[in-house]
């Protein structure tokens, strides 16, 4: 069979259907994961405080409801889409490439075949076959720091979600792993640069930042109180 008859199949599949076919175990649905004021309101008691500072004008507290930080495994994720940090080949890699080619199944390779790559901080769409999750958005972070770059991931691949209907999407740390982008910094782009896209841009309903390592957990739980302070 070839990869687009693979690809209608599972993005027309119901979703009991589906299901059944999902390669990843501890599936969790968009809607069972807290929002960013549940979360807070939940966690406030164990989380490290953020101490306000003068220049701290950027408060985008109105988005707070779109926002999630979930600690896991991005493959797990029942959702419209979710992004992989990916390299310029498309072809598959370590990392969080490494994990959503093997849950995908080898059809996804098939595909990314046929995109002609990726250059660093564009975004290419596939399906994403035996993924709870409908679509992969394919991006290429910069190697080291490189800020421009990194948010043109972020806003590439929502852009490409909204011209194509996805309304939930999950973004991994990207470039923050083999890439070496250090992770402060990373958060600081990644939330910034998301905010400030979704203030103009309201079809998105949903971005959960998964963080896959507890250091990334306690940076966008302090930068989250910076930029969508709770009570
Ligand atoms: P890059 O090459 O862009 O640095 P990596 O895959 O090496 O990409 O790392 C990016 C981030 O993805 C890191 O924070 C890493 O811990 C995280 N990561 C690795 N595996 C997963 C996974 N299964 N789900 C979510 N995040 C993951």
């Amino acid at each position: 069979m070839s990869f687009i008859e693979e690809k209608e199949k599972y993005l027309r599949m119901d979703i009991n259907e589906k299901r059944k076919n999902y390669s990843t175990k501890n599936i969790l649905s968009v809607n069972d994961i807290p929002t960013w004021p549940e979360y807070w309101q939940t966690n406030k008691d164990n989380i490290d405080k953020y101490k306000k500072s003068e220049n701290d004008k950027f408060d985008m507290s109105s988005l707070a409801n779109k926002i999630s930080i979930w600690e896991g495994d991005i493959t797990t994720l029942e959702i419209d889409a979710i992004v992989n940090a990916a390299n310029e080949s498309l072809l598959g890699g370590g990392g969080v490439d490494g994990a959503i080619h093997r849950a995908a199944g080898p059809y996804l390779r098939k595909e990314c075949a046929t995109l002609k790559g990726c250059q660093v901080g564009e975004a290419k769409i596939t399906g994403g076959y035996k993924l709870p999750a409908k679509y992969i958005i394919h991006t290429v972070g910069p190697r080291g720091e490189k800020p421009d770059k990194l948010r043109d991931c972020y806003i590439n691949s929502l852009e490409l979600a909204e011209n194509n209907e996805i309304k939930t999407i999950a973004f991994p740390c990207i470039s923050t792993g083999v890439y070496g982008y250090p992770q402060q910094a990373a958060a600081e782009v990644a939330l910034r640069h998301v905010l400030l896209h979704l203030e103009h841009h309201p079809k998105i309903s949903r971005v959960i930042f998964c963080l896959f390592l507890s250091t990334d957990k306690e940076i966008y739980e302090k930068l989250l109180q910076k930029y969508c302070p709770q009570k």
